[in-house]
């Protein structure tokens, strides 16, 4: 079958516009965690502030110290960032004499990777050096199919992945739930080591069911907390009076859900964690970009024909030359 060089402008150009002009493509839906997803639960509310944790994970990643004083004496870190992986933050108000309280109080925050169940670093990726586990969901970097271009920096909802300015040939670094230790049959280090069962390991599924018990116990009764991997029981457990949660799991549902989850007794914004929508950026901007993708059928379609026109005069050309 032939088709005419008017017929191809006619049809290209056509269906350019339609695409270009066309109907919105339709929002998927949030990606899901696998059912076996690994993650962490942080209890705010049992966060003594030791930083075992914040010196366990520099340890197992082999990461430098980082001084935010004078005497450059003990690892300090202020923030996550290319040489930190995991901070303790301190939220402080008034006086600052009561834990866990709003007014006059303190409370603790970790900061790392949520490991998101649809995490946009992974789908901002343009050379897939982010990605997320299959069985475990665990959100992963491979240094050597990283061009540093830094769209997961820009793209994570959290500010977890940082980008190493400082050095000669720079890598993200951000939270990997220590997936290199789990073929050794280890687990995450900053659970292993926290004293309190403040951070705990293991399936996000029991984590969850660890956390709604918690949002329902009574304020002030003794109970008991499970500390390093919540599925081994590989450590006797934490006794403590429970606290007075906040009724959100955090990360139960920001993004599409997150494989770490969060309780606390001060909300979670003076916490310093963002207010998000259910909905997952990712699903939002690959709905945005395959709209722009179906715009670009237009010039894809002119630059085609241009090089129709182009080709069919080259051969006029040619077979003129051949003539002669
Ligand atoms: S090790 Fe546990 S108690 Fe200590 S700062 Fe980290 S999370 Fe808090
Ligand atoms: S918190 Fe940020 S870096 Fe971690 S998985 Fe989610 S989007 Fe990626
Ligand atoms: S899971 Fe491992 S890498 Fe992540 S914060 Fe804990 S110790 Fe650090």
């Amino acid at each position: 079958m032939t088709i005419s060089r008017r017929d191809f402008l006619k049809g290209a150009l056509a269906g350019g516009t339609l695409l270009a002009a066309g109907a919105p493509a339709e929002a998927r839906e949030n990606k899901v965690m696998p059912g076996e997803a690994l993650g962490l639960l942080y209890d705010s509310t049992l966060c003594i502030g030791c930083k075992a944790c914040v010196s366990a994970c520099k340890e197992v990643n082999d990461m430098p110290p980082e001084f935010s004083t004078e005497d450059h004496l003990w690892d300090t870190p202020l923030d996550i960032s290319g040489k930190t992986l995991n901070v303790i933050k301190v939220y402080q108000d008034g006086t600052a004499e009561n834990k866990d309280s709003e007014k006059d109080g303190f409370a603790f925050m970790k900061v790392s990777c949520l490991h998101c169940a649809d995490p946009s670093c992974v789908s901002a990726c343009p050379v897939s050096a982010m990605t997320k586990d299959s069985v475990t969901g665990i959100v992963g970097y491979d240094k050597d199919v990283c061009i540093g271009c830094r769209y997961c920096v820009a793209a994570c909802p959290f500010g977890v992945p940082r980008f190493q300015y400082d050095k000669a040939i720079p890598q993200i670094s951000k939270c990997q739930l220590c997936r290199q230790r789990i073929p050794e049959g280890k687990y995450a280090a900053c659970a292993q080591v926290c004293p309190t069962g403040a951070t705990l390991y293991g399936k996000v599924k029991d984590l969850h069911a660890e956390a709604q018990r918690r949002v329902a116990m009574k304020p002030g009764e003794y109970a008991t907390f499970p500390r390093g991997n919540i599925n081994t029981h590989d450590q006797s457990p934490h006794t403590a009076r429970a606290a007075k949660y906040i009724p959100h799991i955090y990360g139960e549902k920001e993004v599409g859900g997150t494989q770490m989850l969060k309780l606390a007794a001060v909300p979670f914004d003076k916490l310093g964690m963002p207010t998000l929508p259910d909905q997952s950026f990712a699903s939002k901007s690959e709905t945005l970009q395959h709209t722009l993708y179906g715009g670009l059928i237009a010039p894809l379609a002119f630059l085609g024909v241009l090089s129709f026109v182009a080709k069919r005069n080259v051969r006029n050309d040619d077979d003129a030359d051949e003539k002669k």
